[in-house]
């Protein structure tokens, strides 16, 4: 069976793991970002990661078939270049042109994001539709959009940046210069703020008990107390839900996807976290009963979406 190598740069740790063919992961390392560092010490990371997972899968170079890797930013995949990564640092990095140093091989690189978007459809909750909406909720919120089976990027892979589409105008203040973006609003980040928000303003919520048993405000407390009937919990989630729901419906409203997958930390809150979502869409997605509905389901892949969905980038 034919094997490639996978790897997802994140802003805290860069995953690598050998795929084969039909999705099994033979062996996965990590090591951290060094973020203060220039690229050339990024791509050597890169570089000695993948001969690491060789050497763990008992495999040579001469094994591979290709390295797809999946970056955050803007990712002009025909040139190989990450054009603007602010997490990173990085303007303009020839990362392609880099690596080819230490290994000339096939390897082509891509959105994280979007490499979510392809493992997902090839080998997780997507797969077997040709139009796929992926949607990650995190610090931030990505999207990744598969258009008649092929991933929609946009010119010179600038597109298909649906956290930064505005869903209220003089909004919260958003990392790309706007205000009033959906990551303003639908990210992990944005719920704890208004979970914060929320907890200074009433003292006698239940979510201070449940973020001193957690150590910290997170992405949970509200969800913890909403399960507990705390009003204030109750409150935060179902605003927090619906500022995810409606940019899922606007979403549907220009794709018409047969799924909506939702991944990101947030979704380990399960189906009926889901099922909110959906029954919000099923409300307001344009034409109702006479349009196709879009189901929308959780990403299955967890954290090994990004790495598998490098990986199918050289799989042609
Ligand atoms: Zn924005």
């Amino acid at each position: 069976m034919k094997k490639y190598i996978g790897v997802d740069v994140g802003g805290m740790s860069i995953k690598a793991a050998v795929v084969t063919e039909d999705g099994q992961m033979l062996s996965k390392y990590s090591c951290p970002t060094q973020t203060d560092k220039p690229y050339t010490v990024m791509t050597e990371n890169i570089y000695n990661l993948c001969l690491s997972i060789l050497t763990d899968a008992d495999l040579k170079k001469e094994d591979i078939q290709g390295v797809g890797i999946g970056c955050p930013g803007t990712i002009w995949r025909e040139k190989g270049i990450i054009t603007f990564a602010n997490n990173l640092d990085f303007y303009n990095v020839p990362l392609v042109k880099e690596f080819k140093k230490y290994w000339n091989i096939n390897i082509q690189i891509e959105n994280d994001a979007n490499c979510a978007a392809l493992g997902e459809n090839k080998f997780g909750s997507g797969k077997g539709y040709k139009d796929c909406v992926f949607i990650t909720l995190g610090t931030g919120v990505g999207t990744g959009f598969i258009v008649d089976g092929k991933l929609f990027t946009g010119r010179r892979g600038a597109g298909a940046e649906a956290g930064h589409m505005v869903i209220r105008i003089d909004g919260e203040k958003c990392t790309c210069g706007r205000r009033g973006c959906w990551e303003a609003y639908a990210s992990a980040s944005a719920l704890i703020r208004e979970t914060q928000k929320a907890m200074q303003k009433n003292p006698d919520t239940i979510m201070h008990k449940i973020a001193q048993e957690h150590g910290k405000v997170s992405g949970r407390t509200a969800f913890e107390a909403s399960k507990q009937n705390d009003p204030e919990g109750k409150r935060i989630v179902k605003r927090y839900v619906k500022y995810i729901a409606c940019g899922v419906v606007n979403l549907i409203n220009i794709f018409r996807p047969e799924v909506v997958i939702i991944g990101g930390g947030v979704s380990n809150e399960g189906q009926y976290f889901i099922d909110m979502i959906q029954r919000y869409v099923n409300r307001y997605h344009y034409g109702k009963k006479l349009n196709p509905k879009a189901k929308v389901v959780r990403a299955s892949l967890l954290n090994d979406a990004g790495i598998l969905g490098a990986a199918s980038l050289v799989m042609e």
